[in-house]
């Protein structure tokens, strides 16, 4: 161990002497491509993201402004992005950071919000009047600030501790991106909006994903974290009964979206982590929403891990782990024509959460899953969910109609939780 750490000193005083910046030494994945058998972004020419790119277009950014002049108002130019220490999307052009205050307008207060959408007195109508429409001048404000726009023919990736702070990436209507070894924090949204008849008490919706894929094709994430750092919506306060959440999703893949692979990456503390499909009524997304999900890890996620509907999604070797009080209502969502195919993957619960629990369906009719391990033991989700569901809920069927016809090694559910545990999320590609 001492040879080692006398080896790595050395390296890093190389480092030093010729100006290379810390962590330089480790491999370039700028250009790496996916491999061709990774799961559905594979499929169909495979990803390459930025990997053609010329010289003239590799960034290293270092804040918004430039992270925004690199991605060139999500033009189709091949580009490599790489994006050092910490970037916090709520900033000016001049890099100061911008609070809620500083995009509230039109007179747009959360008192006065309140005030005026109180249940008692405003009813179940949609909001509306003026500090309906100050929230929404407001909100524009902070999208025109967060939102960034990733176009086709891009590779993200961070070096050594890189962060993005506040901001929702959104690859629309791309084609061919990679985003790796990168944290996504804590895509906080100023400004809420009620929705009186959501889910009967009515809800706060809220409107950036860290990740959001819509219209997108062959995306490859790998060894992100993405989580709400900073900003837990369990510490948020409770408005008209209910929780005033900050977050929409970790990674939604919704719109059409087809030919993903996400690998190795974490989505922690957070409530809905992962959608993919969002509508019952997308039956555009028929045929689509493609999407292989091994190797990540879902820790203090409330739902979403994913939820689905249409696509034909591979789950497998993936770690859930529900911390002891941590609010959880499910992992899997089996939704309108969802087909996912789960295989051996790992959860662990407190004593509270039965094996039943894990599988949530609307609407949803078939689940495949073998190799299950809960707590340490294997189980077969579908048994246990048909078993305890026998009521209104519709049983599932084991026959999902296809087979994954790419994907790596899959590991035993113990392996992979070791895996995984060890090598997900930014700053762990080998
Ligand atoms: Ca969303």
């Amino acid at each position: 161990m001492r040879r080692i750490l006398q080896v790595a000193a050395v390296t890093g005083l190389l480092g030093l002497a010729l100006g290379v910046p810390a962590g330089a030494d480790a491999r370039d994945i700028s250009r790496d491509t996916l491999a061709a058998d990774d799961g559905w972004a594979a499929a169909g020419g495979g990803t390459t993201g930025g990997a053609a790119a010329d010289e003239a277009h590799v960034h290293t950014v270092t804040s918004r402004a430039e992270l925004v002049r690199a991605l060139d108002g999500g033009s189709a130019t091949p580009k490599i992005i790489k994006i050092a220490g910490t970037i916090d999307a709520n900033t000016d052009d001049d890099g100061h950071h911008l609070d809620c205050d500083d995009y509230a307008t039109g007179g747009y207060t959360v008192k006065k919000y309140l005030a005026a959408h109180d249940p008692r007195t405003w009813g179940s109508a949609k909001p509306g009047g003026p500090q309906e429409e100050a929230r929404q001048a407001s909100a524009a404000a902070q999208a025109s600030r967060v939102e960034l726009l990733v176009g086709s023919n891009t590779t993200i990736v961070g070096l050594k501790n890189a962060v993005l702070k506040g901001a929702s990436l959104q690859v629309k209507n791309a084609d061919n991106v990679i985003v790796r070894n990168l944290e996504l924090r804590d895509a906080y949204d100023c400004f809420p909006v009620w929705q009186p008849n959501t889910g009967g008490l009515g809800d706060w919706k809220t409107s950036y994903d860290t990740l959001w894929l819509s219209g997108a094709t062959h995306v490859w994430v790998d060894h992100i974290t993405a989580s709400d750092k900073g900003h837990p919506d369990a510490e948020e306060p409770f408005y008209f009964a209910r929780n005033y959440l900050r977050h929409d999703g970790l990674l939604d893949i919704t719109g059409g979206s087809d030919l993903v692979t996400v690998s190795w990456s974490r989505f922690a503390d957070h409530d809905k982590a992962m959608l993919i499909g969002n509508s019952d009524s997308a039956t555009g997304d028929r045929g689509k929403l493609r999407v292989t999900l091994h190797h990540n890890e879902f820790e203090s996620v409330v739902q979403r891990a994913p939820r689905v509907r249409f696509g034909q999604v591979h789950v497998y070797n993936n770690r859930y782990v529900v911390p002891e009080g941590s609010e959880y209502r499910y992992s899997l969502g089996v939704s309108t024509e969802s087909v996912v195919y789960a295989e051996n993957n790992a959860f662990t619960t407190p004593a509270h959460v039965e094996v039943a629990d894990l599988v949530k369906s609307w609407n949803g009719t078939a689940l495949h899953q073998t190799g299950t391990l809960f707590n340490g033991f294997p189980v077969d989700l579908l048994s246990i969910y048909n078993a305890y569901n026998s009521g209104s809920e519709r049983d599932l069927t084991a026959d999902v109609g296809w087979t994954p016809p790419l994907h790596g090694r899959i590991d035993s559910a113990r392996q992979a939780d070791h895996d995984v545990e060890r090598g997900a999320g930014a700053g762990r590609i080998p």
